[in-house]
């Protein structure tokens, strides 16, 4: 199913810092990233930055101070309120910290920390609980996809990761298509592979949720994108967004991103 991209679908660009940047760091890097945005910029875009939990104070003071139109978001927590979770963040204390859109199965999460699609389903109704915006973010290995068996893999974490959850409510969420071997690794989907799996997933959402939740998802694609191939991939009809880990250190790298329209042919 693929569709032209409706104006409802406002792209998200989000940055994954992944396990990067004190909190020095962090303050001068969302302050250098609201100094390279113009008010302007925010007009057709969501922004998001994904810092680690020790930065989420830190950055949310400097972008309530400045009114900065980025929204916080968080890469992990726990499904439960509070409780006897040693080293564990619940969703309600991100919610409390202004956090808005917490990732959830991100892959490094699944592949190095064990997290099932369950634990994924369990995290993504205790972020949707706690009133943020869930980004799940799904994707197959590169001997999955040689084996032709990527969209099997992406319906599978479609089906167990949203287990449960009402039509309504995956209309507002986010998917982030995220192919493993392309994560950190310089290595990016053509755009027309993007486009083909995103589309995929919005037809797999139409055929559980029906065609007015999957047309109103936003579904990122996420994998080494940069300001070279973020306008191409954003032109993607399925595209309504993008994840990105590596380019969103680098304060000037992702405000090109987030302006990816300016260099779209
Ligand atoms: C990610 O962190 O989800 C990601 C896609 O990383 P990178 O952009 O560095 O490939």
């Amino acid at each position: 199913m693929s569709s032209k991209k409706p104006d409802s679908r406002t792209p998200l660009i989000s940055g994954n810092w992944k396990m990067n940047h004190n909190h020095f760091e962090a303050i001068q890097t969302i302050q250098k990233l609201a100094y390279a945005l113009n008010p302007e910029d925010y007009d057709h875009v969501d922004v998001s930055v994904h810092p680690p939990f020790t930065d989420l104070r830190s950055v949310q003071t400097v972008l309530q101070a400045d009114e900065v139109p980025i929204s916080l978001g968080a890469q992990n927590c726990h499904w439960e309120t509070s409780g006897a979770f040693t080293g564990e963040i619940s969703p309600a204390m991100l919610a409390k910290l202004d956090v808005s859109y917490v990732i959830v199965g991100h892959s490094e999460r699944r592949e190095l920390f064990g997290e099932t699609d369950e634990i994924v389903n369990r995290k993504l109704k205790a972020v949707l609980a706690a009133g943020m915006t869930p980004i799940l973010c799904v994707g197959e290995t590169l001997d999955e996809r040689q084996a032709g068996a990527a969209e099997a893999k992406v319906d599978g974490q479609i089906a167990g990761s949203l287990a449960g959850v009402k039509a309504d409510v995956v209309a507002a969420m986010v998917v982030a298509y995220e192919p493993i071997w392309a994560i950190g690794t310089g290595e990016t989907a053509t755009s027309s592979d993007a486009q083909q799996m995103c589309a995929h997933i919005r037809s797999r959402v139409a055929d559980t949720w029906g065609a007015d939740t999957a047309g109103s998802l936003r579904i990122q694609y996420g994998g080494s994108v940069k300001p070279s191939n973020a306008p191409e991939l954003m032109s993607q009809p399925d595209i309504d967004g993008a994840l990105v880990g590596g380019a969103s250190l680098v304060a000037d790298d992702f405000a090109r991103i987030v302006n990816y329209r300016l260099y779209q042919a």
